[in-house]
């Protein structure tokens, strides 16, 4: 990894050799991508387009306490815990990189929203830290009829790629993401699936999901929530990896093929209109209705607007199917592992219990 220092003194030296005649290779410029929010979503897509338009991407650290020391002690207070996990990310990154990608994700379908504090992050790093490298905070609102491509180009033109460069590697980057969505759908993980892209080795990784659930058969919990609240496993805890040590296997909603989601969440009354909460309403009631699961758990974190209103739909849900048991974590920065533990061992034992 480079620090920015590094790169200015690479970049000098490079400088100085072509004028003393002996070719130096250029250093590439960089780019940080924080390891939070919906990088559990699109990492491969974005680190696919920097990396053919010729950057090095550097992704922050997995979550530490000091990241979320940083974040927590920056951010507003009354912000979510992803958030604010996104500042520390952001402040880990800041002196080692030429530039920070943080897209400002208004829409992406065209009849939905992501989140207004997605919306907004962008000015909120501005606005609360000091000395971070130039954002690139390009755009992103398919219900404003701006296509992907078009917010890609835009992206590519601030980094003065040509119109070609960037076409082929918005293309190249749009197979990575399918690639990736499609290992999910295999039953692996983001961090699963990515290591799978990465080796190429997608087959022994699948299957290794496969075993693995086999192993743990004995019982099937599904976990609903946004995938930065399931798969960040210093935020939550390590739930996943408690519920397999548990023995149980676990499903979440990207494992599940997106149309059944849509089918599930549109038999709510009225439409829900953000993305993700969607998707999260329409898995948990995939699951509730006949998803062959043992118990569904939801995540959710506090000071979450949209999901402390879905949280009341999935727990009405859950009320309808008293046959399968529910439990609902939130999570803050107080949350203690010790209690989390405790619940889901309860939790399972319960369940365990109720099925003999
Ligand atoms: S959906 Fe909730 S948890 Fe996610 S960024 Fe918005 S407020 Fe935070």
């Amino acid at each position: 990894m480079k620090t920015r220092k590094s790169a200015a003194h690479s970049r000098s030296t490079a400088k100085q050799c072509r004028f003393s005649g002996s070719a130096v290779r250029q250093p590439k410029a960089s780019v940080g991508i924080p390891r939070s929010l919906l990088y559990y979503h699109y990492f491969p897509l974005w680190k696919s387009f920097f990396e053919e338009l010729g950057l090095e991407v550097v992704l922050s650290s997995p979550t530490n306490k000091k990241i979320l020391e940083n974040g927590v002690k920056k951010a507003v207070d009354d912000i979510c815990l992803p958030v604010k996990l996104c500042f520390g990310h952001v402040m880990e990154l800041a002196d080692k990189v030429d530039y920070l990608f943080v897209p400002r994700l208004v829409s992406v379908e065209e009849d939905a929203f992501t989140c207004p504090k997605l919306i907004g992050l962008p000015d909120m790093l501005r606005a609360s830290l000091d000395k971070i490298p130039p954002l690139l905070d390009t755009c992103f609102d398919l219900k404003a009829g701006i296509s992907p491509y078009r917010s890609f180009r835009e992206l590519g033109r601030k980094l003065n790629r040509s119109s070609r460069t960037i076409r082929r590697a918005f293309e190249k980057a749009e197979q990575r993401q399918d690639e990736f969505r499609k290992a999910m759908q295999k039953g692996l993980t983001p961090s699963e699936a990515m290591e799978a892209l990465k080796t190429k080795n997608e087959t022994r990784l699948t299957s290794a999901a496969s075993e693995r659930k086999t192993k743990n058969e004995e019982l099937r919990i599904a976990l609903i929530g946004r995938p930065y609240n399931l798969y960040d496993g210093y935020l939550n805890m390590n739930l996943m990896e408690k519920l397999r040590q548990l023995g149980s296997s676990v499903i979440t909603a990207e494992m599940l093929p997106s149309s059944i989601m849509e089918k599930e969440a549109s038999r709510w009354r009225t439409e829900i209109f953000w993305t993700f909460g969607r998707r999260m309403v329409g898995a948990a009631f995939h699951f509730f209705n006949g998803g062959e699961v043992d118990g569904v758990i939801s995540c959710i974190a506090f000071e979450c607007g949209p999901d402390s209103l879905l949280g009341v739909l999935i727990e009405d849900e859950a009320e309808r199917h008293k046959d399968i048991p529910y439990m609902s974590l939130i999570l803050d920065e107080h949350s203690d592992e010790t209690g989390v533990v405790t619940r889901v061992e309860a939790f399972l034992d319960m369940i365990r219990r109720k099925k003999r």
